[in-house]
């Protein structure tokens, strides 16, 4: 027993480090030095709940930041309400896509957004397309999220439960808000009605830039100039030792198409299509939790990566 107890708990300290192998792999590189050596900045956007570090350490796009770093690329991370608007969010995304032109110099930004952050992105590419290279989005609920259809229609509207569900949210977003050193003003209400399929239908009709017209097709590769890309995952249960795919698994539940958890395959869809099916779970494709991912499928990294070399192709 004593054995087995200690065999488990090598197995998980061994997970552990090999998870953060990444960050340590890519603080210096040896080969294919420019590989992601984008023209223009590249700015990665947070979904709901999200943050860019927390302590000023812990990361969001875990090692993707740095990985891109060290074959070339410029790299922001960005931080808006966790939960809110994606008018509200977007408009916090614009402020610090517009100091990160002024301060780069380069007149543009290639955008990455992931789950919400990808609406986030959509918004700014409309509101300020002279700014934007490319539009992103990975894992983007684009139709709108199953599980925000069930929560927005068995919340009634001004009941108990919504104010109780609206107060943990916004608790939650403010002290990350907090451990990040940002303040943005939190809405989950707001936050939620933004992922709904009626709330997308809305936003879609305002922002159709790369949105497919057919159900589950392509959107158009660019519009005004801007290209438009989206990848996704159907994985849910993807690796035993990541607490988190227990949740993901009982949320995918209520989608009625293959999902990642918390967004659908073809709701994922936006301009050119890259995949929509990798054995990602919603979390794995930011490579969490701590790079718990599923070793039989491409590193959410090296997605980040590929990504930024075709960016880099196409002169962005
Ligand atoms: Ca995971």
């Amino acid at each position: 027993m004593k054995i087995r107890k200690g065999f488990v708990a090598a197995t998980i300290a061994a997970s552990m480090l090999l998870s953060l192998a990444p960050v340590r792999a890519d603080a210096f590189c040896l080969w294919n030095c420019s590989y992601t050596k984008t023209k223009y900045p590249i700015v990665l956007a947070h979904g709901m709940s999200g943050f860019d570090s927390l302590f000023g350490v812990y990361e969001y796009f875990y090692g993707i930041p740095s990985a891109l770093r060290n074959q070339g690329a410029t790299v922001y991370t960005t931080q808006v309400s966790q939960f809110n608007s994606t008018q509200q969010r977007g408009e916090q995304l614009l402020a610090q896509v517009k100091t990160i032109v002024a301060a780069t110099g380069k007149g543009k930004v290639n955008l990455i957004g992931h789950s919400h952050g990808g609406l986030d992105v959509r918004y700014v590419a409309k509101v300020r397309p002279d700014l934007v290279a490319s539009v992103t989005s990975v894992a983007t609920p684009h139709k709108g999220a199953d599980l925000a259809n069930y929560l927005r229609a068995n919340v009634s509207g001004g009941s108990f439960t919504e104010s109780v569900l609206a107060f943990f949210a916004n608790s939650l977003g403010t002290v990350l808000g907090l451990l990040t050193g940002h303040s943005n003003p939190q809405d989950a209400l707001a936050g939620l009605d933004s992922l709904t399929s009626s709330g997308l239908a809305a936003f879609n009709a305002a922002y159709p830039a790369g949105v497919p017209t057919t159900a589950c097709g392509s959107g158009a590769a660019s519009v005004g100039g801007i290209r438009y890309y989206s990848w996704s995952g159907t994985g849910v249960l993807t690796n035993l030792l990541d607490i988190s795919d227990a949740s993901l698994g009982l949320s995918s539940l209520f989608y009625s198409e293959s999902n990642d958890g918390l967004v659908g395959r073809c709701s994922s869809h936006l301009g050119t299509v890259i995949r929509d099916n990798y054995f990602q779970n919603h979390l794995d494709e930011v490579n969490q939790i701590l790079g718990l991912v599923s070793i039989f499928e491409s590193s959410p990294v090296t997605l980040f990566k590929d990504h930024a070399n075709r960016l880099k192709n196409a002169g962005l």
